[in-house]
């Protein structure tokens, strides 16, 4: 469908979409509805069902499980025929269930995340006006349709693409989707030509973009996913995110896993069949080498880890960080450098005006909050601010170049909008300067950006509106450069080199004290200019504001608990650099002597340049979105882990860039946050530290229940490998025992190691290496040694226990009975474990067993679960267990409590000789020797 609209007429448009001027009536537009569904943007959670649910089985562990079960019922209905009895393949049904199982439960996790992430997005509707039955109704922008006349006017965002059919003034930023930060006056009644571009198409609107003034009519032609925007965004919907660094770990261990355990598999039938090259033998190796490659698989973990990462992300909603993408948990305990703004995240954003410099006044302003209630002093004395044509002509200034409200409530003055505007509105309110029916009606401004940092407005002074007056602030340098005259007292005279350095000095040192400093001037100017630059020239100077915004306390801490933990803390603003090297002085991000680099410094660099720049600048200042985009490239090619803060529209790119991208709860755009990993409901720099430490809290949780199941894994491996060498008969295992034990009775105690409460000391360590493989420090070693422990204990077991014979009638017991004994013991040498495990260096005596009660649930549970699988007839049944006396279960209990022993043997054993002391948990690189 063509959506060149600018070349229609207004009649032509109408009659495109079937409609008239007087607008829709409700049944056509009920009719419309359901033709063209409701306007909105599919989320990315537009996967269908069924494409969710196959991608479950795209991953080799399940592959690998499910060919296991086609062979094994191959065997089952074989040898179930040769004796006649019902052919019922009785594993392979119980993999295809766990296999089915494990798939829906992975489905229902994706299905929940991405309604969450749904639901977040659909926040984002508004009400729209629209003319219906003839007459203006409102409803909700989703209920919009083809064919509806749009009632257009300033601050709503437009919420379909259409064309215009009346304009008065209509000015609209199309920056979403064009870049263009400057609005773009639109116009009714003209046709344009086919080839236009998007952002000249001035008889057209398109969603998403807002009314900066004005407005209009408009007759809707596409709505939701049809529009413009919704062209963008599928295709920002089609980009794959990249796997996070667990991602890939967790699909290179199963590919790992599944490439071992094929070739054992190969390795036994080979030796095997070359021992007793046999029809017979080739069977039992068979299945040998199933029970084997189900062995090693470890199928309880995909699903632990998820739980993990769902668990954390609740751990820190409570914590006020709200994770949008599941794997930004992981990432979050890999970060090793953290970018913040300045204003609002490390500082409180309670802003005050405390001093004021004019050519003839230099004044402290006394007061507190937003109320306007203060003095002028200067000299320490009061004076009146109207004594001077200075300063009322500056707190005109603060007033009408000013987009926020003050307002008062039970005695407490607050304001709606950006607290820098605010807290000009209280210094005016000071001087007496408040909106009233007198104030100068605004007819055209240039609003405040990151980039351009300054803002102006023009103001009109006739009814006639050809003469105004343009009031500007913003940066104090880039005011100054477009001013030729100062005013003094009621004089307006050309300035002097001197007086700008006079002024430039003046900044440094408020900005030096740590103020946020504003720069005011003014002109009457004749008309209305389109441009910026034309109309902010030839100023008057009219003084410096600077303002007081005192650092988070909470901050101030976070920051010294980020240098703790080896995290390195940068700040990013668009204020002064003196400004930022003070408030950065303060937070402890930098001393005296740290060096910064403006804005305009680092556009002189190159990108290889700023690459070495970023390894020793902590602050950042005069900077603008573009710049920030570059810092995280930089950053990120020395190979760090950034997180980085945004709110604005323009950061978004930045955001997309970072390895956490970190949206403002309150501030933020939608925009912003759409593009971030994170959302600070307190817009608090703390809370990316708490967040930063439950994600490292869950890497230790992940590790730590990575060795716990791997380390069962190899001991079943094992166990099955050596029983054919050592003519036990018949294999100790069958893989519908084995899954018992890698879902279930791994699993349970798993998922409540994954829930073990993170030490203070995790805070205490540098971040791991992002690059470092999950089995980095010991722990592949940890899994090597525990494998072969557990494997000796239950293979001693199993060698005595078949060959213990009855001492009455000397004959040999049912074979059923030590496979029985082999199965018990190791699942209960893992319980023994869990609890051994849940710490590095203090023994299991040492420990609270009720600092984690799920452990404790946990090991009670699966033990109980464990000896019905013994006593209780159907599942003995259905689990090929047998009966085994009271001794025989003491047996195995003795045998597996040497892993608990043994576990605590190497904690004494690393004390002893690493030095370490009972009850203290050493920083994480030593003590992860241990895993
Ligand atoms: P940050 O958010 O890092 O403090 P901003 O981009 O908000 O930086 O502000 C950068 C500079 O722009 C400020 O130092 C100030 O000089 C100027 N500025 C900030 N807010 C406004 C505003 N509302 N109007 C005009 N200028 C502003
Ligand atoms: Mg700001």
């Amino acid at each position: 469908m063509s959506s060149s609209w600018q070349v229609f007429s207004s009649d032509a448009a109408l009659a495109h979409v079937a409609s008239r001027p007087q607008g829709l009536t409700s049944a056509e537009a009920e009719a419309r509805l359901q033709q063209y569904g409701p306007n909105e943007l599919l989320e990315t959670g537009s996967r269908p069902w069924w494409v969710i649910l196959v991608d479950q089985f795209s991953n080799v562990m399940l592959l690998m499980l499910l060919a296991v079960a086609v062979i094994s019922s191959f065997f089952d209905i074989r040898n179930a025929l040769i004796e006649g009895s019902p052919p019922i393949p009785k594993d392979g049904i119980a993999i295809f269930l766990v296999v089915g199982l494990n798939a829906l439960l992975g489905y229902l996790q994706e299905v929940r995340a991405e309604a969450a992430l749904a639901a977040l997005k659909s926040m984002a509707s508004s009400r729209v006006r629209v003319l219906r039955d003839g007459g203006p109704v409102e409803l909700d922008s989703r209920l919009l349709v083809p064919g509806d006349i749009l009632l257009i006017e300033a601050g709503i965002r437009i919420p379909a693409d259409g064309l215009l059919l009346e304009a008065v003034n209509l000015e609209v930023r199309e920056s979403m989707l064009t870049g263009e930060f400057h609005p773009v006056k639109k116009q009714a009644g003209i046709t344009l030509p086919e080839e236009t571009p998007l952002g000249d198409r001035l008889n057209c609107i398109f969603s998403g973009t807002e009314v900066i003034q004005g407005r209009g009519v408009a007759v809707v032609m596409t709505t939701g996913m049809n529009t413009e925007l919704g062209k963008i965004a599928s295709a920002l919907q089609e980009i794959e995110p990249d796997p996070t660094p667990l991602q890939k770990r967790m699909s290179q261990l199963g590919t790992t896993l599944v490439q071992g355990s094929l070739t054992l598999v190969a390795l036994v039938i080979t030796v095997g069949m070359i021992a007793q090259p046999t029809l017979e033998n080739f069977e039992h190796l068979v299945k040998v080498s199933l029970s084997m490659a189900v062995a090693v698989v470890p199928e309880g973990l995909p699903a632990v880890i998820t739980i993990t990462l769902a668990l954390g992300t609740q751990r820190m909603v409570k914590r006020n960080a709200l994770i949008r993408r599941l794997p930004a948990v992981e990432t979050l305990g890999s970060v090793t450098v953290i970018c913040s703004d300045k204003t609002g995240t490390l500082t409180q954003n309670k802003m005050m005006v405390q001093r004021v410099i004019t050519a003839n006044h230099r004044l402290v302003i006394t007061g507190e909050g937003y109320a306007p209630v203060g003095e002028f002093q200067e000299r320490g004395q009061a004076i009146d601010p109207w004594e001077s044509t200075e300063l009322p002509w500056l707190l005109q200034g603060c007033l009408l170049c000013n987009d926020a409200h003050l307002h008062q409530e039970n005695g407490t003055w607050t304001i709606i909008g950006d607290p820098t505007e605010g807290a000009l509105l209280t210094l005016a309110g000071k001087g007496g300067v408040t909106r009233n029916d007198h104030t100068l009606p605004r007819i055209a401004e240039f609003p405040f950006s990151s980039e351009r940092k300054r803002m102006s407005v023009i103001c009109a002074e006739d009814s006639t509106h050809h003469h105004g007056q343009l009031f500007i602030k913003g940066s104090p340098e880039l005011i100054l450069e477009r001013c030729t005259r100062i005013q003094m007292g009621s004089e307006v005279v050309g300035i002097s080199g001197e007086q700008v350095n006079q002024i430039l000095a003046d900044n440094n040192e408020l900005a030096g004290q740590g103020f946020r400093v504003l720069g005011f001037a003014y002109r009457g100017i004749d008309g209305i200019p389109t441009e910026a630059e034309v109309a902010e020239q030839d100023l008057i100077w009219l003084g410096l504001v600077a303002m007081s915004d005192a650092p988070r306390p909470e901050a101030v801490q976070a920051v010294r608990r980020c240098h703790m933990a080896g995290i390195r803390v940068v700040m990013i603003t668009g204020d002064h650099q003196l400004t930022a090297q003070s408030v950065a002085q303060e937070l402890g991000i930098a001393t005296g002597l740290s060096p910064v680099l403006t804005g305009r410094d680092l556009e002189k660099l190159s990108q290889e340049e700023l690459v070495e720049q970023v390894a020793r600048v902590n602050v950042f200042a005069r900077v603008s979105p573009e710049h920030k985009l570059r810092i995280v490239q930089a950053l990120q090619s020395r190979g760090e882990v950034v997180a980085m803060t945004g709110d604005g529209v323009n950061d978004a790119p930045a955001l997309k860039q970072a390895d956490i991208g970190v949206a403002m709860g309150i501030t933020g755009t939608d925009v912003s946050k759409e593009a971030s990993d994170m959302i600070l409901l307190d817009d608090n720099f703390a809370t990316i530290v708490s967040a930063v430490e439950e994600g490292r809290v869950v890497y230790v949780n992940i590790r730590r229940f990575i060795r716990y199941i791997l380390g069962s894994n190899l001991g079943e491996v094992l166990t099955v490998a050596v029983s054919p060498l050592l003519g036990v008969g018949g294999v100790p295992l069958t893989p519908l025992q084995i899954l018992w034990m890698n879902l279930v009775t791994d699993g349970v105690p798993a998922l409540a190691l994954a829930v073990e409460p993170g030490r203070p000391t995790v805070m205490q360590a540098p971040p791991k290496n992002p690059n470092e493989s999950i089995f980095a420090r010991g722990l592949g070693n940890y899994i090597f040694r525990q494998g072969i422990v557990l494997a000796i204990v239950t293979v001693t077991l199993m060698v005595w226990a078949s060959g213990y014979t009855n001492t009455v009638t000397s004959e040999i017991l049912d074979p059923r009975r030590w496979k029985t004994m082999v199965f018990t013991t190791l699942c209960l040498a893992q319980m023994g474990h869990a609890i051994a495990i849940r710490s590095n260096t203090r023994l299991a005596i040492e420990m609270n067993q009720f600092e984690n009660p799920f452990m404790l649930g946990s090991v009670l549970l699966t033990t109980l679960l464990q000896l019905l699988l013994i006593y209780l007839p159907p599942l003995r049944n259905f689990f090929g267990t047998f009966y085994i006396s009271g001794v025989e279960l003491a047996v195995c209990l003795g045998f597996s409590i040497l892993i608990l022993v043994w576990v605590d043997l190497e904690k004494l054993f690393i004390r002893r000789f690493l030095g370490r002391r009972a009850g203290r948990e050493p920083a994480i690189p030593r003590t992860e020797l241990f895993g």
